[in-house]
Formats: structure tokens, C-alpha cells, sequence
């Protein structure tokens, strides 16, 4: 019989931002041992790892390591990288010489069986029943499988709430850290899914929600690795998005399907993909300055150039801002106030640093005086000198003076007429050093305000240090 790998679970968001100086202590280089060795297959064979430069087989997996993370590929334990591995996450290995030998373990039938061994005490037995279902339900909808659950004979998969040591070898390890495990498919205890009785149990936005760790744990079950996309939910941090409205990533359906074909409905379901900062296909749906950087945002995500690195930071925008929603339309920071405010449909948000602050979202036709007929803002940018914010809509524009708080007469006017050259329509903009930079499909457009004109037109990913293509 083959030995069967404990596949764990995760939790906690790769927060990449704004990093606090730590000093490289012995114990940062025990937990970097450790957690190369619990996930990356390093064998120290109970040597502690010398306070040295360039030791090999640590430096080498501290790289695996850190390329996994979209971390900086430095080979040693800066602030960053101790940041993601203090963080809790999924206790399932990311590189494991097993995971490899072994195979790809597959169920060999599509109509699977599962059962509830017990319940946490944490939730009402009928909302464990949900979470359990509904996590399921993520699977089911995008491949051929189908899940059933019983009560009685042994279940395919097995799931159960666990503390400490529960005798598979992969002890829980109390609150935080290690949150949830599954195994990969097989008999007996192939498949089961166990979770850390120590971690309180939610159904809600608060840690942990079970649904979203119960979501991963299965695509372990069903013979799933970790995938290095940050959009994926096998990605092996707990990326904590809305957790009521977890969507499978095309990278997540892609594996699913890669085991078990594709699901039996005529239309085949599709998945958000993660930006990639050097696509040459990029667009943003918007940007803006935030307190001396660039930040872009598309779909659930933002992009920027991170400020310790040349290579770009992509993240989930709920990580800085949870109550926003997704597909911001139009970003634009007010330098002097210290705000910024993000458009979708006719609704605003107002940011200050990482607070979303009190009453928003209001609505943009009470508040700026757009006419009904403005149903959403496709761009905006606020000139800091003049007080005056623009908004793009459609082919026209509208000018706003943020000291009378009240829009300018005369607007809309026609975007071709006072920024010619960057065509009619405009995705994002934000002004930057006495430029404006104006985005428009895979385009942009550097424009002079002072002569009305284009001055260089560029890569909308310019900002990111992608080298040429
Ligand atoms: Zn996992
Ligand atoms: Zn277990």
C-alpha cells in the first residue's frame, strides 16, 4: 500500500506590505528550519543550521521557498520572507520528494461519498453541514465529480475535527499555525480531511471560515497539490477574500480538470486568472498615486511596484482594504486630504492609508453632481495644484473643484478636444510629476498638460521593471 501524505492547510494572507525591520535572530533561523523542513523537504536531520553565509541545501530550498512566494529570490531570511512563514498557512508540503514519487493519486469513480465523523463545537451542527456541502459544491461545479453525503459505512472522504496529536502522524499544533489537513486520495484514511479543533470555526469574515478552509482541504482530497498562483485557493496561504463568494481560479479548475476531465455541463466553467505585472496583454481597470507610489488595480487585485524590489507586488485589494469590492472602475487620491477614492457603478468609497473610512459607499450623483445618465466612472485623476479633480466618462469629461465641492460649469467637455492624442476613451489615469499618464488597453500615453500634448506613448506595464519584449 502506498504511504499517504498528510496534506495540509493554511491560513493567513500574504500580507507583503509594509514590512517592519527585524533583526536575524537564532530564533528567525529556527523558524526558517523548521519551515523548510515541514514544507520544502529540507533534511537537517536534527543539525541547527549554523548562523553562516551560503550554506547550500539551506540557501537552496530558502530560494524554492521564496520563488514560491513571489517573494524576493534572495536566499536568506529577510524581513519578507520570515513575514509569510510566521504567517499560519496549510500544513501540506509545497515541494515534497513523496508528493513526486508517488504519482499523481486519483479516485478511480466520479460519485463520491463523504462523511461528518464529528462537529465542532464552534458552529451549529447545520451550519457545518453547509460550509461542508456548500465546499464540496466548489468542486462538483467545475469537474465530473459528484459528492454525496452518508451517515453510515465508510465514507470516501472522511471529515473530522481533531486537537493536537490524533494519531496520523501530523499533530495540530493549538490556534493559528497549522489549520487544517487532508490526505491525498486513497483507501482507509485517503482523502479525510481533518481540522484544528483549536482554531475557532466561523461562518463568517472572522478566522477561520470554514467553508473557505474546508474548500482547499478537499482539492488535497481529490488529489490536488499547491499551486504558487496567489489567485488560487490551493495556494497554501489563506488569501482572505469574501469568503461567502470563494471562486475557483482558472489555475484551480485547470488542475481539477487536469485529473478528472472536464465537468459535464455543455458550458464549461471559466475562472478569474491572476494578473501578471509583465503580461504584455495587461490592462487596469484603474490607478492611482497612493502616498508617493503607483498602485493599479484589476479584477479582485492590486498591482505596484513594490518599494523593496524591482519586480512587481501583486495582491488581493481586500488584503489593504477588505470592505471594498471587486473591479474597481476608477481610483484617484486627493494628496492634500490624504484620501483616495475608488468608483464602481454609481457608488464611491474614501480610503485614508488602510481605513476604508465610516459611511461609504455613497452614491456619486449626490455627492459630485453627475447627471443620472452617469452610471459609472471609467477614470479619474486630482491635479494637486489646482484643487481640481477630472472624471472620464464615456468621451467627455467633467472637472470637480475639491475646495467648493461642486463641479465646474461648462462640463462635460469632449475628451479629444483638451487631451488630444490619447484617443477617445480612457480606462484608467492617474498624474504624476507634472504628467499625466493615461491608460487605454495594453497603452499608455505620457501627456504634458502644459502643451496639450502626448510626449511618449508607452506599454501600460511600463511601471514594472519587466525588461524588453
Ligand atoms: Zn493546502
Ligand atoms: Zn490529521
Amino acid at each position: 500500500m502506498k504511504s499517504l501524505l498528510p496534506l495540509l492547510i493554511l491560513c493567513l494572507t500574504g500580507s507583503h506590505c509594509f514590512p517592519a525591520h527585524l533583526e536575524t535572530k537564532q530564533q528567525d533561523l529556527e523558524i526558517v528550519q523548521n519551515y523548510l523542513e515541514k514544507f520544502y523537504d529540507l533534511k537537517t536531520e536534527g543539525v541547527r543550521i549554523a548562523k553562516k553565509k551560503g550554506s547550500s541545501p539551506v540557501v537552496e530550498k530558502l530560494k524554492k521557498m521564496q520563488k514560491f512566494f513571489g517573494l524576493k529570490v534572495t536566499g536568506k531570511p529577510d524581513d519578507e520572507t520570515l513575514k509569510v512563514m510566521k504567517q499560519p498557512r496549510c500544513g501540506v508540503p509545497d515541494v515534497s520528494q513523496f508528493a513526486i514519487t508517488e504519482g499523481n493519486p486519483k479516485w478511480e469513480k466520479k460519485d463520491l461519498t463523504y462523511s461528518i465523523e464529528n462537529y465542532t463545537p464552534d458552529l451549529a451542527k447545520e451550519d457545518v453541514d453547509n460550509a461542508i456541502r456548500k465546499a464540496f459544491k466548489v468542486w462538483s461545479d467545475v469537474s465530473p465529480l459528484t459528492f454525496t453525503k452518508i451517515s453510515q459505512g465508510e465514507a470516501d472522504i472522511k471529515i473530522s475535527f481533531n486537537y493536537g496529536d490524533h494519531n496520523d502522524n501530523s499533530p495540530f499544533d493549538g490556534p493559528n499555525g497549522i489549520l487544517a489537513h487532508a490526505f491525498q486520495p486513497g483507501p482507509h484514511i485517503g482523502g479525510d480531511a481533518h481540522f484544528d479543533e483549536d482554531e475557532n470555526w466561523t461562518k463568517d469574515h472572522r478566522n477561520y471560515n470554514l467553508y473557505r478552509v474546508a474548500a482547499h482541504e478537499f482539492g488535497h482530497s481529490l488529489g490536488l497539490g499547491h499551486s504558487s498562483d496567489i489567485g488560487a485557493l490551493m495556494f497554501p496561504s489563506y488569501a482572505f477574500s469574501d469568503p461567502n463568494d470563494i471562486q475557483l481560479s482558472q489555475d484551480d479548475i485547470d488542475g481539477i480538470q487536469a485529473i478528472y476531465g472536464p465537468s459535464d455541463n455543455v458550458i464549461q466553467p471559466t475562472g478569474p486568472t491572476t494578473p501578471q505585472a509583465c503580461d504584455r496583454k495587461l490592462t487596469f481597470d484603474a490607478a492611482t498615486t497612493f502616498r508617493g507610489e503607483k498602485m493599479f488595480f484589476k479584477d479582485r487585485f492590486y498591482l505596484r511596484k513594490s518599494p523593496y524590489d524591482s519586480e512587481a507586488e501583486v495582491n488581493f485589494i481586500s488584503l489593504f482594504w477588505p470592505s471594498l469590492p471587486h473591479g474597481i472602475e476608477a481610483a484617484h487620491e486627493v494628496a492634500e486630504k490624504d484620501i483616495v477614492r475608488f468608483f464602481k457603478g454609481n457608488k464611491y468609497w474614501v480610503i485614508r492609508g488602510l481605513d476604508v473610512l465610516p459611511g461609504y459607499p455613497k452614491n456619486i450623483h449626490n455627492t459630485f453632481g453627475f447627471p443620472k445618465t452617469v452610471q459609472k466612472i471609467d477614470a479619474a485623476f486630482s491635479d494637486e495644484y489646482t484643487g481640481k479633480t477630472y472624471f472620464f466618462v464615456q468621451n467627455k469629461y467633467w472637472r470637480y473643484d475639491e475646495q467648493r465641492r461642486s463641479m465646474d460649469a461648462d462640463f462635460p467637455k469632449l475628451i479629444t478636444n483638451d487631451f488630444p492624442g490619447i484617443g477617445s476613451k480612457v480606462d484608467a489615469v492617474f498624474s504624476d510629476n507634472e504628467f499625466i499618464y493615461f491608460f487605454r488597453g495594453t497603452r499608455q500615453y505620457k501627456f504634458e498638460p502644459q502643451k496639450k500634448r502626448v510626449v511618449a506613448v508607452l506599454k501600460s506595464n511600463s511601471w514594472f521593471n519587466c525588461g524588453r519584449y
